[in-house]
């Protein structure tokens, strides 16, 4: 059974008190905390197991290379993919989406050509898409959103009969607004239209469990350190004969079959885009971030963030003073308001003030705030271990920063 005291127990790090107070950690949509047995997995692997993947003729190399693997192995499992050689490491969410903006972009984009995003997309789904549009003299268009923070899936429609779309590129939940998209229309749109579809699962993947092969998703690119595991290191899935027909991205060693200044060959996936020594310790944490998620029942934990959303908008509601931004039917764990005559900033300095820790700002989606007519938010995002205490928490110092404002 969920115990939530019990999973606070495995984060050493909400321990403390932040400025007198006990932490309230609300900022989980910028990134998790570390449960031990990640911690332990880095130093572990730092203290018995150091040495370089793939090439070493040595006991430690062997079973870096080992935990290297079987980790990617562990992540194709975790997003069901049919191999583990369509998961390749990257830094994160946003060189994944580089990566494929660069690497599928260049190939297949022609004068003219069309590439859609919503108009709710991170910074990091819309400006690689322009990098590449502008080299190939092609064009990124935003899919509407409403002001409620639903995507205009009718609108998508006639965009993709009205443009010729390679790629349709959207978030599977919103960071600014907690917005789950309807990913698997989406896919099923665009691929009617010939479009293939990149999903940013920065927000999803430790939300919910997903299934590449049954969503029929082209690419999905996360990162580990929104999922428990630690920052630098993320993937990017890709469909294999996509990844093989998609030229290298960075070049040096282990991408490589033979070098010669006559021409080189190139490796084999995954490590056709994994030039250099990886980020082999991360790799492992990861690994064991997905141990630790999967230890639990799924259904428990999405049960618990659903229940403290919930709990979270019906104080917002009972809470004078409060606009909540993003009403959007289908949401994660994120509450986005703004305090009525506050700056998101002043709001946030004086909650870290009574140790909560929340975002504030446009959260890297200044297109959305832009058409919400808002400079950004205060955002409070929730994980496996926040309880409805945090809530009160939140509530009762926003309480405070309504007398001291
Ligand atoms: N997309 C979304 C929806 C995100 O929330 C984030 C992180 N805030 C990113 C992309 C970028 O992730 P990273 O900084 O880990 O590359």
């Amino acid at each position: 059974m969920f115990n939530v005291d019990e999973v606070r127990a495995d984060f050493p790090i909400l321990e403390q008190q932040v400025n007198g107070q006990p932490l309230v950690y609300l900022d989980n949509a910028a990134t998790t905390q570390k449960p031990n047995q990640v911690i332990d997995a880095l130093s572990d692997y730092y203290r018995c197991d150091n040495a370089n993947v793939h090439r070493g003729a040595h006991t430690l190399s062997d079973r870096s290379t080992h935990k290297f693997e079987a980790a990617r192995e562990k992540v194709r499992d975790f997003i069901r993919a049919a191999h583990s050689h369509e998961i390749i490491w990257t830094k994160g969410t946003t060189e994944s989406i580089n990566l494929v903006a660069y690497c599928y972009g260049s190939m297949v984009l022609e004068e003219g050509d069309t590439v859609l995003v919503s108009a709710m997309e991170h910074h990091s789904n819309i400006v690689p898409w322009q990098l590449v549009a502008a080299r190939k003299n092609a064009q990124v268009l935003p899919i509407p959103v409403s002001d409620k923070g639903e995507m205009a899936i009718e609108t998508l429609e006639t965009m993709l009969q009205q443009h010729s779309v390679k790629m349709v590129a959207i978030a599977h939940v919103s960071n600014a607004l907690g917005t789950i998209n309807p990913i698997r229309e989406v896919i099923d749109l665009a691929h009617r239209h010939g479009a293939k579809v990149l999903v940013d699962g920065a927000q999803g993947i430790s939300h919910w469990p997903v299934d590449v092969q049954k969503l029929d998703v082209d690419f999905y690119a996360f990162s580990g350190h929104k999922m428990f595991a630690p920052t630098g290191i993320g993937v990017l899935y890709g469909k294999e004969e996509l990844l093989n027909a998609m030229p290298p991205f960075l070049g040096g060693g282990e991408m490589i079959e033979t070098v010669s200044f006559a021409g080189t060959t190139f490796n084999q996936l995954p490590f056709k885009f994994e030039a250099g020594t990886p980020n082999i310790a991360d790799v492992i944490g990861l690994g064991a971030a997905i141990d630790y998620l999967e230890q639990f029942d799924r259904q428990q934990l999405i049960d618990h963030e659903l229940d403290i959303l919930n709990y979270a908008f019906k104080r917002a509601e009972e809470c004078q003073g409060i606009n909540v931004v993003g009403q959007a039917q289908h949401r994660a764990g994120v509450l986005s308001f703004n305090l009525q005559g506050a700056h998101p900033s002043d709001v946030g300095m004086l909650l870290d003030q009574q140790g909560v820790a929340v975002r504030t700002g446009h959260h890297c989606a200044q297109p959305i705030m832009a058409q919400l007519g808002i400079p950004g938010t205060v955002r409070a995002s929730f994980s496996i271990y926040n309880h409805r205490q945090d809530i009160d928490r939140l509530f009762a110092a926003l309480e405070k920063v309504k007398q001291f404002l």
